[in-house]
């Protein structure tokens, strides 16, 4: 199959769905999709979504995200997400996003390393809050068309231009598709990991085609690890356990019941700790108690949390869980400038697999989602602003380089792997990368 569209989007998570809903409505818009369309990261955001409530938090919210990032964030770039913030929740709000309320006025949570509750949340399932109504908003605009189970399997460029997209369907029948635009919005790359928070799917794809085009890429070996996920012996990804049940006085205490740590320590020195005391310990896993926060209150705040936990036979009302830390977060990626434009003309790259260096060495909680936002909202209006028509070249791809989808995307895997070994010192040898 041929088939041209004014801009192509990569990804039906937060950050694509945003930026195709900030696109205008005389342009068609092609949304690809590797599974379906709800099947993103963006679902799973249990915690909330950070934002400036007034002037006199900004310093501190800036510190927080600098701090944690052990300063080695783009302070532009922090500066930009910090600001757009109020402008960001009042979009999502007028897309019938709901956020909790107390009185009347938005409820604030806390979580790891922030110095004060600047968070928004829906119950423990903001990012299905939010990322649903952008879905369903997408799915009403007649300029924009969603096609699931569409691999993007490479870029079709001509010289440092980009002007197309090759995809795969499941059944490995390859399609070429030209536009003017090409933005990324492909997530994570958890999936290359044995143990991950992240959708299996999620593989970096990208990364392995900017490396084959030479788009310049950024941090590739910042990962992040999250400290607290349902520890399990059952393969798959791995349940997250939100930083906000500690940011709400969950208690971390190792094999004799003792407390060996300020559980709100930013998350890779709170993930150390938490290694060194399973190293102590002699475990797998250290324990989470949840039960000072009070039946009701988990119930109600963390529904979701709760009833996956009983699922695997834990009543956190009543019992500690076993925790572990597992793969979470790319802060590194496709290097991108404060409008989320690549190295390569015509092409941008915005949410989990581009990297502006806002988050530095390590993200803050609940800084992902609104980053997304952020950039995908300012890509859509560069591309508005300098809108470029290319004329049409009728492209023809030799087919028979991606015929077998599954060879090409462990052959993808190898490349990421490499490259992240390659420029890693920091990386974590302890999680077991899948050969
Ligand atoms: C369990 C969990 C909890 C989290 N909690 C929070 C939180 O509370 N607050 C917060 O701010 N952040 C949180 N995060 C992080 C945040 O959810 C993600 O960073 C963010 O949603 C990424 O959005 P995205 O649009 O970039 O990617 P995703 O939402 O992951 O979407 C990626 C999309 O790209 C598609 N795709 C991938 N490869 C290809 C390909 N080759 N071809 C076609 N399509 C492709 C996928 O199918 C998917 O549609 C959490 C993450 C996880 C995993």
């Amino acid at each position: 199959m041929n088939r041209k569209a004014d801009i192509i989007v990569v990804g039906t998570g937060v950050a694509g769905l945003f930026n195709a809903l900030n696109l205008p409505p005389d342009k068609s818009i092609l949304m690809l999709t590797k599974t379906g369309a709800d099947a993103s990261d963006s679902f799973l955001a249990q915690g909330g979504i950070c934002v400036l409530r007034d002037e006199n938090d900004y310093d501190s919210f800036f510190e927080d995200t600098m701090k944690a990032g052990h300063y080695e964030n783009d302070p532009a770039s922090v500066d930009v997400m910090i600001r757009t913030s109020p402008e960001i929740i009042n979009d999502l709000i007028s897309l019938g996003v709901e956020f909790e309320k107390k009185d009347g006025e938005f409820a604030y949570t806390r979580e790891g390393a922030h110095s004060k509750p600047r968070i928004l949340y829906h119950q423990d399932l903001t990012g299905k809050e939010i990322t649903s109504k952008l879905l369903a908003e997408v799915k009403r605009r007649k300029n924009i068309t969603i096609m699931e189970h569409m691999t993007m399997v490479d870029l079709i460029c001509d010289g440092n231009t980009c002007f197309g997209v090759v995809a795969s369907n499941d059944d490995n029948e390859i399609s070429v598709f030209e536009a003017d635009y090409v933005v990324l919005a492909t997530g994570g790359l958890g999936g290359l990991f044995d143990n991950s928070t992240n959708l299996q799917h999620l593989t970096g794809d990208a990364i392995a085609i900017a490396l084959k085009h030479k788009i310049e890429l950024e941090n590739i070996s910042y990962i992040q690890i999250h400290p607290t996920t349902l520890y399990s012996k059952k393969k798959g990804r791995r349940f997250l356990i939100s930083e906000s049940v500690r940011g709400e006085g969950a208690i971390l205490y190792n094999q004799k019941m003792e407390r060996f740590v300020d559980e709100l320590l930013p998350r890779d020195v709170l993930t150390k700790a938490i290694h060194e005391q399973m190293k102590a310990d002699g475990s797998d896993f250290v324990w989470l108690c949840m039960m000072g926060i009070g039946s009701e209150v988990i119930k109600k705040r963390f529904p979701n949390i709760y009833l996956r936990c009983l699922e695997e036979g834990y009543d956190v009302t009543k019992e500690c869980i076993p925790v572990t830390p597992a793969q979470h977060y790319f802060m590194g990626g496709i290097k991108v400038d404060l409008d989320s434009k690549t190295s390569m003309e015509h092409l941008y790259a915005i949410g989990e697999i581009s990297c502006n260096r806002v988050h530095g060495a390590n993200r803050l909680a609940s800084n992902s989602l609104l980053e997304s936002l952020v950039f995908a909202k300012r890509a859509a209006t560069h591309i508005v602003r300098h809108y470029e028509h290319l004329s049409d070249k009728n492209t023809v791809v030799d087919i028979n380089d991606f015929r077998d989808l599954e060879q090409l995307q462990s052959r993808y895997k190898k490349i990421i792997l490499d490259e992240i070994e390659r420029s890693s010192a920091s990386i974590e040898r302890s999680y077991n990368i899948k050969a």
